[in-house]
């Protein structure tokens, strides 16, 4: 599987969400899902970031995407029910989610790890994402054939010290996938999480200030599993978490 290449209209009349559009590696999936022929929809929290993304698939001949400015942090369930409203009336139903946008926070000792930023964590990397998926339901079984993909890390399967928020978060998303997967195995929804692994992004080198990025893979090299997960060729694959970096 590692070697997938997705035929150039693998994503061809599908409506794919992507949280987290406007930088590093949601920015890259989205670029390439239209690249495959998908509609886009651009959810992140810098407009101006969403907007060079629009602009830049405009640009290069792919569909209209849409732009939707949300702030994880603040969104309550009624913004998501909002969205899947919007979406089902723009759009009919939503073939793909990429849950990408996360928030490192701050690496700390156990010790000195605060209520407030424990909990921001949580609500941008989990609980937005279980609210979000659950307004989205009814859209998604729109679709002949839906794929919902979280994103997970290395830190989701093993804790590692003074990863503390972070790193409870990546966990809670597989336990999040793995529930969701089981519950609609067998039906047209499918659920699968992607572990990144160490990419060139601005959460990256915030996390490793010191290291060489040069030696780091970019986002455009983890892109055969973003396509993969989106595409039909995926469709038996479900409550998996895979590696983007194949060693
Ligand atoms: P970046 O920090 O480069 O990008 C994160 C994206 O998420 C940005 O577009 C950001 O928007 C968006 N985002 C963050 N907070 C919010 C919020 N409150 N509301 C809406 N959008 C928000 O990170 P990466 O591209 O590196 O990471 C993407 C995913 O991959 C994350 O889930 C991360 O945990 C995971 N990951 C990354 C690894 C790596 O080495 N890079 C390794 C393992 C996992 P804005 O730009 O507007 O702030």
């Amino acid at each position: 599987m590692q070697n997938y290449q997705a035929a150039k209209d693998a994503l061809n009349d599908k409506v794919i969400l992507v949280t987290g559009a406007g930088d590093g590696i949601g920015k890259e999936a989205a670029l390439s899902y239209a690249r495959h022929g998908a509609s886009v929809i651009l959810l992140g929290k810098t407009v101006n970031k969403l907007t060079a993304v629009y602009d830049e698939i405009i640009a290069a001949g792919g569909k209209e995407p849409a732009i939707i400015p949300l702030d994880l942090k603040g969104a309550t369930a009624q913004h998501y029910r909002d969205m899947a409203a919007t979406i089902q009336a723009e759009f009919g139903k939503l073939d793909g989610v990429l849950h990408n946008a996360g928030m490192l926070g701050v690496l700390s000792p156990f010790e000195h790890i605060d209520l407030p930023t424990w909990q921001d964590i949580m609500q941008v990397n989990v609980t937005s994402a279980m609210l979000m998926t659950q307004a989205l339901l009814p859209v998604l079984k729109k679709a002949p054939r839906a794929s919902v993909v979280f994103t997970s890390s290395g830190v989701g399967r093993k804790g590692r010290a003074f990863w503390g928020p972070y790193a409870v978060s990546k966990f809670a998303t597989e336990g999040l996938m793995q529930v969701i997967a089981d519950e609609y195995d067998n039906s047209s929804i499918r659920c699968n999480c992607i572990n990144p692994g160490a990419t060139r992004t601005k959460m990256r080198s915030r996390a490793y200030p010191g290291e060489d990025i040069n030696l780091l893979k970019t986002p455009a090299d983890l892109m055969w599993l973003y396509l993969y997960l989106m595409s039909d060729d995926s469709i038996a694959v479900n409550g998996q978490s895979l590696d983007a970096q194949v060693k």
